[in-house]
């Protein structure tokens, strides 16, 4: 079977290379005669994969030496209770989607959190403004909103408090100075890789501060001190992440993907605003480059639009049902040619209908 261009918002699309190079791989891992996902997490090669991964995020981000990267499971949503758990005192959170607010709500299981921004009263078609608090023990944003398709244009200035940040759905897509963040952390399964694995980048001065009752496994400090391994990783997508970062590195790094993630999403929205069928609510600064939400004039066309895409090998375009219509994930991984395919399917689509 052809493969489809897959906009679907993560699990998401992976280079093709990629998983060729796994297949290729997938019985006997170079001279091993052992699939990765047969080797103990404690042996030699497998550490050498392991440490290669990390070492090529380091590389692809510029993190610098006084950070940690660890990979861990649990995905971005074990990070929600972890965050406050390792940091404790009382943060400020803005709330400007779905997952923001997740991570907010979990904050609160734990104490006292002030709201610094809350963009919800207008679903969340922008970045809201925001009241940073000088003394907060942390600040927490989303860099980009993957359900409502916003993203920070600039990071907020909070000055001696540690910014951090959920990057899950724009990790790796634009060049972040890491130096700005105290924690950023991302579930991989858009832009780093396959569901399994999720980077925390922390700077080292925040380690150590965990409460008592933080669990063990989600204790950074802990977690640092076995190098990401207090229990067994996610060997295999770690694996295959590290194949993403290299591939990524083959682009020219982040910098060079982010000069193509721009232009995808600005042929895309480009077309959308001058088109008559098709609307986008957001604001147009706060608009993310990673997810692209739009509608046609009634639900049934969006439905009709979203089951016809699928049938032309446009897979994975439904919008989030708190949104609805449509949204088009454009991850690392969707090459222009996708995003060309699609407007083409909208302009058709339009004369149609
Ligand atoms: N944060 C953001 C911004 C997301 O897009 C998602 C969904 N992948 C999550 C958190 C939840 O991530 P996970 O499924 O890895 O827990």
């Amino acid at each position: 079977m052809e493969r489809v261009y897959n906009f679907s918002p993560g699990p998401a699309a992976l280079p093709i290379s990629v998983l060729e190079k796994a297949q290729r791989e997938l019985c006997s891992y170079g001279s091993t005669g052992m699939s990765v996902m047969e080797m103990s997490h404690r042996s030699k090669m497998y550490l050498d994969i392991f440490e290669g991964a990390v070492a090529q995020l380091r590389k692809l981000m510029g993190i610098p030496a006084d950070y940690t990267v660890l990979f861990l499971q649990g995905g971005a949503t074990q990070q929600f209770a972890a965050v406050p758990l390792n940091l404790g005192g009382t943060p400020d959170y803005v709330d400007s989607g779905n997952f923001a607010r997740g991570a907010l709500k979990e904050a609160q299981k734990y104490g006292e959190v002030h709201v610094a921004g809350d963009s919800s009263g207008d679903n969340y078609t922008h970045i809201p403004e925001t009241n940073f608090r000088p003394d907060a023990s942390f600040a927490h944003i989303t860099t980009n909103n993957t359900i409502f398709g916003t993203r920070w244009p600039e990071l907020p200035d909070t000055g001696a408090v540690p910014l951090v940040t959920d990057m899950s759905s724009n990790i790796l897509s634009e060049v972040y100075d890491v130096n700005r963040f105290g924690v950023i952390y991302a579930g991989a399964q858009k832009n780093i890789g396959p569901a399994g694995v999720t980077a925390v980048i922390i700077r080292n001065d925040l380690l150590g501060r965990a409460r008592k009752d933080c669990p063990k496994v989600m204790n950074w400090k802990a977690q640092t001190d076995a190098e990401s391994m207090l229990n067994t990783p996610s060997t295999y997508a770690v694996y295959v992440a590290g194949l993403c970062l290299d591939w990524l590195a083959e682009q020219g790094g982040v910098a060079a993907i982010e000069k193509v993630n721009i232009e995808k999403a600005k042929l895309l929205y480009d077309f959308i605003d001058n088109s008559t069928m098709y609307t986008n609510k957001v604001l147009p600064e706060h608009r993310s480059r990673m997810n692209v939400v739009f509608t046609t004039p009634t639900k049934e066309l969006d439905d009709q639009f979203a089951k016809e895409a699928g049938k032309a090998g446009l897979a994975n375009l439904k919008g989030h049902r708190l949104v609805g219509g449509m949204r088009a994930s454009i991850y690392n991984a969707m090459p222009i040619e996708g995003v060309r395919a699609l407007i083409d399917f909208m302009k058709k689509f339009e004369q149609e209908h």
